[in-house]
């Protein structure tokens, strides 16, 4: 095939289809209705191929995104899914909620010049059809005596269960809440992300032999230390998050109306309070909401109070538009929506109604001067500039915290900020223990926390004297022949493959099992 230049690919990015805005504002299906076969190898065809593909280096796991968009093109869809499937174990998920436009997109070539290749659409296609087509791998697994206790079942969680359950661990996940996925559940609506693509991931888990316990509040039930001295776990990883709200602590912020996007994602979301009246868990749902901030969780706050049926809803942000931390494609779907951005404002007070509820906000209008630590330039109040903002409901999305019951019931060495403290492998202070996800970096990315789930993963094989997961002998990239056995000297995990009349190692290609 003739390489592809700036000149010879399409120059415009392939379209998506989307729900309309006013349609969809008034329900909780998925906006964004992906790209089929014809629309993602167009998009593939847009890439270049680089030589040098810096792509994956703005990739948090290094997916090898021209191996995978070169095998879409040209039609090796499986293909495409193995490659992708060998560093990241949620493309379906990573495809729809990593902010790519700070990532591989942000550094993509082509967008020196074009629109950079949709490699998000293109990840999340190719993990849909993974999903329907029963794709993900299960490879030969050699049992280990080892029993590892995972406390917490986000995506730190899930990554770090499906290494080590592949390593041949007996694995048993244990979540405070009654059904697993972390905040891919409880915070990120289904119009985003749908319930069924993380019910897939995580059958996918139990297939590996993962057992999820639910309902079980590490901390409340049982301590860390027990799970290693009374219940027989040989080694603990823990991913709890970073789930705990803050406020803004302004006067005015215990009055009623006045609630964390945290709250008021997981009762729309986890408890269904969205699926009134099937459901009928209480949600305090206001005429004109504000909410402050403007991440990725004051995003899926306004979006979700549109769609429970606010008149008007408000987005209050002490920045400007180009320091908003959300993913763009959020922020331009909030707008298309409806959702009114009043950018440089800060909240001081919240006002009563006399009846002990919300009337409205005291707000400063805010200018921008030098550069803060996060080297975003530093919101200032501008003198004399203070203003009343009416509204009824007022929802805090400015951050959250580690949850504090792992560290409270613990003997844990734990940072200023309550965050675990571990060392470059993610094993904390205590031996056995190891860590990861938001609940030591503070709040991130869906990406970093299986990144850090990972890593956490194969800190656990060491230390258990298990080989390394992920090498294994795979012959992804050779003749699709039966899978046989393992190779004695191999140890457990490791799976060979041999091709007909070809028995010796020189055969074989060591890949990272995905
Ligand atoms: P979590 O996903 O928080 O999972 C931790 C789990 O541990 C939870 O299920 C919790 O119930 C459980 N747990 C806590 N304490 C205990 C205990 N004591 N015992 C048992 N279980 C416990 N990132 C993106 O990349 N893109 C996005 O679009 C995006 N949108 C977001 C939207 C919202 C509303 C929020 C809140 C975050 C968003 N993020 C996004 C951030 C991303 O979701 C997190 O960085 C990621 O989920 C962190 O993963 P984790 O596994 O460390 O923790």
């Amino acid at each position: 095939m003739a390489k592809r230049t700036i000149r010879s690919i399409p120059q415009e990015r392939t379209p998506v289809r989307e729900q309309p805005p006013s349609e969809r504002a008034t329900n909780f299906l998925e906006v964004n209705e992906g790209y089929d076969e014809t629309e993602a190898r167009r998009e593939a065809s847009r890439c270049l191929d680089c030589a040098e593909p810096v792509c994956m280096d703005g990739c948090p796991v290094s997916i090898d995104i021209p191996g995978f968009i070169r095998r879409l093109s040209d039609g090796d869809l499986r293909g495409a899914y193995d490659t992708i499937a060998r560093t990241n174990l949620l493309p379906a998920v990573c495809g729809r909620v990593c902010p790519q436009e700070t990532q591989c997109e942000g550094i993509c070539t082509v967008a020196d010049t074009l629109e950079p290749v949709a490699i998000g659409r293109l990840e999340r296609y190719i993990g849909d059809l993974a999903i329907e087509n029963d794709w993900a791998r299960r490879p030969y697994i050699s049992p280990t005596p080892y029993r590892v206790g995972i406390v917490g079942s986000g995506p730190a969680g899930m990554a770090c269960a499906a290494d080590l359950a592949k390593a041949g661990c007996q694995v048993t996940v244990f979540e405070a809440l009654h059904l697993p996925g972390g905040v891919l559940r409880y915070g990120i609506p289904d119009f985003r992300l749908p319930n069924t693509v993380i019910d897939a991931e995580i059958a996918n888990l139990e297939k590996l032999g993962v057992t999820f316990q639910c309902n079980t509040v590490v901390g409340r039930l049982f301590s860390i230390e027990q799970m290693l001295e009374e219940l027989g776990f040989d080694a603990v990883f823990i991913g709890t998050g970073a789930g705990y709200p803050s406020m803004l602590g302004i006067p005015g912020d215990s009055l009623g109306g006045v609630l964390s996007a945290n709250e008021l994602l997981t009762r729309a979301n986890l408890m269904q309070a969205r699926d009134f009246p099937s459901h009928d868990t209480p949600i305090p749902l206001g005429r004109h909401v504000a909410v402050v901030g403007a991440g990725n969780t004051a995003m899926d706050a306004m979006r979700v109070c549109l769609r429970l049926g606010a008149e008007d809803v408000h987005c209050i942000y002490r920045r400007s538009r180009a320091e908003a931390p959300a993913r763009a494609e959020e922020v331009h779907h909030a707008e298309e929506e409806g959702v009114e951005f009043h950018w440089l404002t800060n909240p001081v007070e919240i006002l009563e109604d006399g009846e002990g509820n919300v009337r409205a906000m005291r707000c400063v209008q805010m200018e921008l001067g030098e550069p803060d630590e996060s080297g975003r330039r530093r919101p200032v109040p501008v003198p004399d500039s203070e203003f009343e903002f009416p509204c009824d409901q007022v929802v805090f999305a400015i951050g959250t915290n580690a949850n504090p019951i792992i560290g409270q019931t613990s003997k844990l060495a734990l940072d200023p900020w309550g965050y675990l403290d571990t060392d470059d492998d993610l094993a904390t202070s205590m031996a056995g223990v190891f860590a990861g996800g938001d609940i030591v970096t503070g709040a991130a990315t869906v990406i970093e926390a299986m990144g850090a789930g990972r890593r956490a993963a194969a800190g656990i094989t060491r230390f258990l004297g298990i080989r390394d997961p992920r090498l294994a002998y795979d012959a992804a990239e050779g003749p699709k022949e039966p899978v046989f056995g393992i190779a004695a000297h191999e140890h457990n995990y490791v799976r060979v493959r041999l091709a007909p009349g070809a028995a010796g190692p020189e055969q074989r290609t060591a890949v990272p099992v995905g």
